[in-house]
């Protein structure tokens, strides 16, 4: 089967007017001469930015993403933004679960499922994020940990909606730690979820894994040449134009 390569930038908490601008440009230049339509691309902005990113990737072939989405549809919960409220600014994909997101804001498997729903109601692509510790990983529970976070997502995820998720396995080791995870390790892992996807619903083998965790322009080929690799989600080095540009460029397959 094959899965087109999605390479996924997520910005965290930085960018400016400035910056954004300057980088979107960048990307959008190279994009152009680099035809690397083999691959779908995307970049999940900070909200406060999203109206600017939209305006600027208006014409390009790059989609707009969120960092995160609410559970909830609309009321009190000051500071939530529903999925509805991204839908207006063009938004396609939404992250759901970072680690960030599970470590410092205590979002259980639970609260990712709704999230995960609530993307999908709203026409959206959620990009499930799961991934081990160092400690679970040490301690032999990496595939236990990950299924049971993809598993409460699959849970609530009906056969006809599953092939519209993405799911982004990060280590939460290797996350913005200069540490990858070989692409035998991560591809043994991608393999896993593959089987479990395939299954609860038969459909899910079109389902994209991507890796996630210090990748980068150099080690970029050599995880996305892994069968199970669908791309990537990729942190700092999607604040850096010609790093972001040379990753699409090899899941485009032009390395
Ligand atoms: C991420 O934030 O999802 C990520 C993978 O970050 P980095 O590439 O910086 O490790």
């Amino acid at each position: 089967m094959t899965r087109k390569k999605l390479i996924a930038g997520n910005w965290k908490m930085n960018g400016s007017l400035a910056a954004n601008a300057a980088l979107l440009q960048a990307v959008a230049d190279g994009l152009q001469q680099q035809q690397a339509a083999a691959c779908d691309v995307a970049v999940a902005v900070p909200a406060a930015y999203l109206a600017q990113v939209q305006q600027l990737l208006a014409g390009t072939a790059i989609a707009l993403g969120a960092q995160d989405v609410s559970e909830h549809s609309s009321g009190a919960f000051t500071g939530e933004i529903s999925a509805a409220m991204l839908q207006e600014f063009g938004v396609c994909y939404a992250l759901v679960g970072h680690s960030e997101r599970r470590q410092y804001h205590g979002e259980t498997d639970a609260v990712v499922a709704a999230k995960a729903q609530a993307a999908l109601a709203a026409g959206m692509t959620p990009v499930v994020c799961i991934g081990e510790t160092l400690a679970e990983r040490e301690a032999g529970q990496t595939e236990a940990v990950v299924q049971r976070q993809l598993g409460a997502v699959l849970d609530t995820v009906g056969k006809d909606d599953v092939l519209r998720l993405v799911v982004a396995y990060e280590p939460v080791w290797a996350i913005g730690t200069g540490k990858t995870a070989t692409p035998e390790q991560a591809q043994a892992v991608h393999a896993a979820l593959r089987a479990q996807l395939v299954a609860a619903h038969p459909e899910a083998a079109g389902v994209r894994l991507l890796y996630g965790g210090s990748m980068n322009a150099a080690n970029a080929a050599s995880l996305l040449a892994q069968p199970d690799i669908d791309g990537g989600l990729i942190g700092g080095a999607a604040l850096k134009a010609a790093d972001f540009l040379q990753i699409i460029a090899a899941a485009a397959g032009d390395l």
